[in-house]
């Protein structure tokens, strides 16, 4: 694989790819195969270490925001660099405590939060064709792949890399195996490719809830009623005790298929 959009340094070796990035205090230009050694570098690291790396490895490289362990995210990488960029999904399908709490967010840490929203067009034509409800019966790939993936993908054609809140404990059926950094497969192109960081890999929910105890950091609203993972309402619901957090998402669906295509490429086909 080739790629390389790091550190202002064109590589010889690199015919394929742009340099995309431009940091003069990174001395170090990486070669085509150095996800490896970065790899190797940032296992097991705790997540400010990741963080830290992320965010002087790149500048054009912005946070995912969605739940209570994206403003740990958030928290800890304003300490690192107060220039961050973050973005969140509006699905038009949120909670209305999830707005408040993205409200809640931009104001705690008076940064700006990029809401990505639909393609218009697709989605009228969507909605007119199937309804607002077609994911209870058809699954909720096609919803979620307008309402998110798409606004998603136009954003992450924009950056180098990004940072998400994944971690391992989220899911038995599809992050287990997810390392601290990664080529994103499911958003890479030929000629872009994207590294995605996923600093609380190794962190549990219990971590990330002490983290945001200690530093007070903001969190929404519906955790003080029975939901934990927090996606849009109609494909949300609280959790019973001892469930899975996962348990409250696409309750509908099989475990192994609940990605909404933020993270297609923890998905494994049988
Ligand atoms: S989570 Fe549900 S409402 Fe939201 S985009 Fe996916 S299918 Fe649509």
């Amino acid at each position: 694989m080739t790629w390389v959009r790091f550190q202002g340094t064109r590589l010889a070796c690199i015919p394929t790819y742009p340099t995309k990035i431009h940091n003069p205090s990174i001395p170090r230009p990486m070669t085509p195969f150095d996800i490896l050694p970065l790899q190797a570098e940032l296992a097991d690291k705790n997540p400010r270490t990741i963080l830290k790396k992320a965010l002087a490895q790149f500048d054009n490289i912005a946070i995912s925001f969605s739940g209570a362990e994206d403003v740990v995210l958030i928290d800890m990488a304003l300490a690192i660099r107060k220039d961050i960029q973050v973005f969140s999904l509006d699905t038009g399908r949120l909670h209305p405590e999830t707005y408040r709490f993205i409200e809640k967010v931009r104001k705690h840490y008076q940064i700006d939060i990029e809401l990505l929203t639909p393609n218009r067009d697709e989605l009228d034509s969507f909605v007119k064709a199937k309804g607002l409800f077609s994911f209870y019966e058809d699954g909720h790939q096609e919803c979620c792949g307008i309402r998110k993936v798409e606004p998603l993908k136009r954003k992450l054609a924009h950056v180098d890399a990004w940072i998400t809140g994944q971690r391992k404990d989220q899911s038995l059926d599809t992050r287990q195996t997810i390392p601290e950094v990664q080529v994103d497969s499911a958003f890479s192109s030929p000629g872009q490719p994207l590294i995605k960081f996923n600093p609380l890999i190794n962190w549990t929910s219990a971590q990330v809830w002490d983290y945001i105890e200690a530093y007070q950091v903001p969190y929404n609203d519906l955790h003080q009623h029975g939901f934990i993972s927090i996606g849009c309402e109609p494909c949300t619901r609280p959790v019973l005790p001892n469930q899975h957090e996962r348990a409250g998402r696409w309750w509908w669906e099989a475990g192994a298929k609940k990605e909404c295509g933020l993270h297609a490429g923890n998905i494994k086909e049988n």
